[in-house]
């Protein structure tokens, strides 16, 4: 038990509904994740004119994307880390390809992916299409996220995630 969410405080903001995903893998989960860069919700449309334009987000703006109404996360194993690249806030060159990962990696992706639809949400893993060959493998979302508001209201952060970033920090 006690799998730890590195960079949790990126997850602030998110709607508590999509937040219940990282409290249960604290609980439950197998192994360390991380919440990646602009991997909660994203309030700045520059920063999504960025994602969207170096292929990181199909969505151009804010309001069409989950992540524009905190209705989404993109969270990663912490192997996958290393992968990270310099503008991203990361140490890599360049991203990897999805065939350069680690078996190990792409296995806690798909671990992860089915804790995650287990409890209700959808997972970018399962899109499969011209942009994204292996699907968007990060992200989770609630199923209902295009009737959350925009733009979202602050939502609170549950004591549960407050009490882990306590003991992390
Ligand atoms: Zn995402």
């Amino acid at each position: 038990m006690n799998a730890r969410i590195l960079h949790l405080e990126r997850a602030r903001g998110a709607h508590p509904r999509m937040l219940v995903l990282l409290i249960e893998w604290s609980k439950r989960g197998t192994f360390d994740i991380c919440v990646a860069m602009h991997g909660g919700v994203r309030t700045d449309p520059g920063v999504q004119t960025m994602l969207s334009g170096g292929g990181m987000s199909a969505a151009s703006t804010l309001k069409v994307t989950p992540h524009g109404r905190a209705g989404a996360l993109d969270l990663w194993p912490l192997g996958f880390l290393a992968y990270v690249p310099k503008s991203f806030g990361g140490n890599a060159a360049r991203w990897a390809s999805w065939a350069e990962l680690p078996q190990l990696i792409r296995d806690q992706f798909a671990e992860f992916g089915r804790f995650s639809k287990a409890l209700g949400f959808r997972w970018g893993g399962d899109w499969v299409g011209k942009n994204y060959p292996n699907g968007d493998q990060p992200h989770h979302e609630l199923t209902d996220w295009q009737r959350l508001p925009f733009p979202p209201p602050t939502y609170a952060f549950p004591v549960e995630l407050e009490a882990l970033l306590a003991s992390t920090s």
